[in-house]
């Protein structure tokens, strides 16, 4: 029996030493587990999914030491952009919003974008005005900034400026997550994050992305993605994980196991949190540590960021 319900949240992945956190440990911590208390309290009421994980979510784009919402990292140009995805198992209706700068919380414009409008994706501009007409909060620029995150683009610049590698990704990963499995069995995911330190161009990453680093399909699993975008999106992770489920018959862990392994075959690495059918939340990483917490109706709350050490 799959317990009544499971929810299942991360912060992000990377190079973590106890040194290279992006606060003290404890707070991190706590991050983490205010985001599963929240998620936690709509599902032990009878809640939807979508709801828990978008409630699970807003809390760590609110948190400044996540790369989501206040906290978010700067582009090249020194702005925010942020990019958002939330998507119902049960419908298959997703939602996801790229590039936008002035929603306080992204994955509420995604839910935005899945109940109130005909599409999947909106971007930019547009995706900024959609939130107005929702009447959704909107913030100032400096809302988001947080000095840790400035002082980050300002280290890259001079990195540049030296000739050394602008894009060392391990040191730049960050991105919010949470899948939850309801107590009427339907499965929800969503995802948002700033991106990467220092993008350009428009760069958009796979969170947004419906099939790469976000998907909740109640045949198979929900999933939310962290890590090297690019390899994420090339791997297709989302739709991969559902596929090696549904299709070929592997359980979850074993599907992300092979899903990290073609991340990583295409020079990519990070992590994955998922929950199938059987309401067993789990989690998996190629990195050296992720920030993650699960809970289901019957278990202890576990909040962890180190590999091994938990
Ligand atoms: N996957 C995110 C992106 O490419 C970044 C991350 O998870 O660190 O935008």
């Amino acid at each position: 029996m799959p317990p009544e319900w499971s929810l299942v949240v991360h912060g992000g992945c990377g190079q973590l030493t106890p040194e290279t956190l992006p606060g003290p440990e404890g707070e991190c911590r706590a991050g983490l587990a205010a985001a599963l208390a929240a998620g936690k309290a709509i599902l032990n009421a009878g809640g939807s999914a979508v709801d828990a994980v978008v409630a699970a979510v807003s809390v760590l784009e609110d948190h400044p030491l996540f790369n989501a919402g206040r906290g978010a990292v700067f582009t090249a140009e020194g702005r925010t952009e942020l990019d958002a995805a939330v998507m119902d198992g049960a419908t298959r209706l997703a939602g996801a919003v790229a590039g936008v700068t002035r929603t306080r919380n992204p994955v509420q414009l995604a839910r935005a974008v899945l109940q109130n409008s005909p599409h999947v994706l909106l971007a930019r501009d547009g995706a900024d005005v959609f939130a107005l007409e929702q009447g959704l909060e909107q913030v100032e620029p400096g809302w988001f900034r947080v000095e840790a995150r400035w002082q980050a683009l300002e280290a890259m610049k001079a990195a540049a400026a030296r000739g050394e590698d602008l894009f060392d990704a391990d040191l730049k990963y960050g991105t919010v997550g949470a899948v939850a499995r309801d107590a009427q069995g339907h499965l929800a995911a969503a995802t948002s994050t700033g991106g990467l330190t220092g993008k350009r161009w428009g760069r958009i990453g796979d969170s947004p992305l419906i099939g790469a680093g976000t998907l909740a399909d109640d045949r198979s699993v929900g999933v939310s993605c962290t890590g090297s975008g690019e390899a994420f999106i090339r791997a297709g992770v989302g739709h991969e994980m559902g596929a090696l489920v549904r299709l070929a018959g592997l359980s979850p862990p074993e599907a992300a196991a092979r899903a990290l392994a073609d991340v990583a075959a295409l020079g990519g690495s990070g992590g994955i949190i998922f929950i199938g059918q059987d309401g067993v939340p789990g989690w998996a990483f190629s990195t050296p540590g992720m920030f993650r917490a699960r809970a289901t109706a019957c278990d202890e709350d576990e909040v962890a960021i180190w590999g091994s050490r938990g």
